[in-house]
């Protein structure tokens, strides 16, 4: 039977991209390394009708399917389960840019392009394509558009979502839904381009996207703040709303033990202002005038915070350099936080109004359950969107820490986020990680509507089966 399947894969995409032996762990192994599974086969095409094809055979064989494209998620997604019988799909060898209008501001790509080389594409057209985040160098527009990633610009240019004006999905029947429009207006029935973003890999295989474009800005400004507590943060996030207005594209927090971890681990970084205070924030403008203009806007916005107090001390990069060593920082936190050791993650949401009050709570009930608890918080404060991960006492094993607490800390976390009226994943997703937690922290009704989708989009659940809706019953 898989021989049968086998030898159809291999007409529909040539045999040198239907992988079987050898050393299959790129694509068998998540980033985190927290799963091992083993695939049938690793099935790389090259076209639509290729991915149609592949579909089809699987379809017909009852054999599961596994969309991938960087296998960069964070929430075991992308990777087959241990059975061996899940075929990977593997986008990445579709990775073309199909078209740039630059007068529509769009820009229509296959699903397997890296997120790097899409702004570079868009940079080379004198415009921009915003969406940004740690794992750009590896990670997929598919794959991205499938998690709904967000990122660092979330707070002026909105998730992938936002960013994006049509799709082409093959069907989990394998027959291809061509939804490419580069139309910013279209109120034709369901969008079934929503549908899609966020679910995946359960509803549809993603082969290409028409995605928004922006003017690149004239200038962009970064500033670093040492703030008294995360209340004043939150009043420094509002100050710059009113004073910068679209131009503020980035507003990170970062809690004192994250930045410590950088410190300790990348001394040569040099973490500015972090010694004494028990946050810092950093801040993006970008200015469609000038570096001028934009240098005034932050000054004053600077100004009004130090006078408010919200603000205890700042500097603002003098140059791109500087700027990017700054931002180095910020994106060296979770590699800091791995050389420190294992960790229970939390990638959560919640009204940014609530999150002063949830992370002094949360912080007191952790630390008062596990003594000498430490938190490693940090995170897209602008979107509300916090990482608030935990980890084990200094010079405690963390292995046993993680077998003694990983349950109890993640149903202290996540019940304070429900009672705050957040969600357990802000961008990463739900994947093969959440699953299980989900019926606990989304509603019944919610739920019964996820199951309803998929059984009728994915009748056989052959595409990412267990992963992201919990099974009915
Ligand atoms: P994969 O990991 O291959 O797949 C992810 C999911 O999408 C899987 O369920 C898979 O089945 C599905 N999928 C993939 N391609 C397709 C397709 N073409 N059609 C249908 N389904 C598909 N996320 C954020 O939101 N913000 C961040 O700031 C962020 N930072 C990160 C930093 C690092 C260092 C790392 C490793 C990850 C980070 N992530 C972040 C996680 C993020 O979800 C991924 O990096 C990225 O969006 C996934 O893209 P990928 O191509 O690697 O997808
Ligand atoms: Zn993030």
């Amino acid at each position: 039977m898989n021989e049968v399947l086998l030898s159809q894969l291999r007409a529909a995409v040539g045999a040198a991209n239907v992988l079987t032996d050898g050393d299959l762990s790129a694509w068998e192994q998540d980033w985190r390394k927290r799963t091992r599974g083993k695939a049938l086969a690793v099935v790389r095409p090259a076209s639509t009708e290729e991915v149609a094809a592949v579909v089809r055979a699987c379809a017909a064989a009852g054999t599961p399917i596994v969309p991938q494209g960087g296998n960069t998620g964070l929430v075991v997604g992308g990777v087959p389960d241990a059975s061996g019988r899940e075929v990977v799909l593997s986008l990445t060898r579709m990775n073309k840019v199909r078209a740039i209008d630059p007068a529509n501001l769009t820009m229509t790509v296959d699903a397997g392009c890296v997120l790097q080389n899409l702004q570079q594409a868009a940079e080379d057209a004198g415009l921009l394509f915003p969406l940004s985040l740690a794992a750009e160098g590896s990670c997929t527009i598919g794959g991205n558009l499938a998690t709904n990633a967000g990122g660092t610009q979330v707070v002026r240019y909105g998730n992938t979502r936002e960013l994006c004006l049509g799709l082409e999905v093959v069907t989990a029947q394998g027959e291809v839904w061509s939804g490419l429009t580069g139309l910013r207006k279209d109120n034709t029935g369901y969008d079934l381009r929503d549908l899609f973003i966020g679910s995946e890999g359960t509803l549809g295989v993603i082969t290409g996207a028409t995605m928004k474009l922006y003017p690149l800005p004239a200038a962009s400004l970064t500033a670093w703040a040492a703030v008294p507590s995360m209340a004043a943060a939150v009043t420094l996030l509002g100050l710059a709303h009113r004073h910068l207005g679209a131009g503020l594209t980035g507003f990170e927090v970062m809690g004192q033990f994250a930045l410590s971890l950088v410190d300790k681990h990348y001394a040569q970084l040099r973490v500015p202002l972090f010694r004494d205070f028990p946050y810092c924030v950093l801040l993006e403008n970008s200015d469609q005038e000038s570096e001028e203009h934009a240098r005034g806007a932050f000054e004053r916005l600077l100004e009004a915070a130090l006078q408010d107090g919200c603000v205890a001390d700042a500097v603002v990069a003098e140059n791109i350099a500087q700027a990017r060593g700054l931002w180095h920082i910020r994106e060296s936190i979770p590699l800091a936080q791995a050389e420190e050791g294992l960790n229970i993650k939390h990638d959560i949401s919640l009204p940014v109004s609530r999150i002063p009050d949830f992370c002094g709570e949360t912080d007191a009930l952790l630390q008062q359950q596990i003594a000498g608890v430490r938190l490693v918080n940090f995170g897209h404060l602008g979107d509300g969107n916090l990482h608030y991960n935990v980890q084990a006492p200094e010079g405690g094993d963390m292995k046993a820490f993680l077998a003694a607490h990983e349950e109890q800390v993640n149903t202290l976390v996540y019940d304070q986020v429900k009672r705050f009226d957040g969600s357990i994943s802000a961008e990463h997703g739900i994947g093969g990680l959440k699953v299980g937690k989900l019926p606990d922290y989304k509603s019944k009704v919610a739920i019964r509507m996820m199951q309803a989708l998929k059984k009728a989009l994915d009748p056989q659940n052959l595409l990412n089966p267990g992963r992201v809706v919990p099974p009915a019953g």
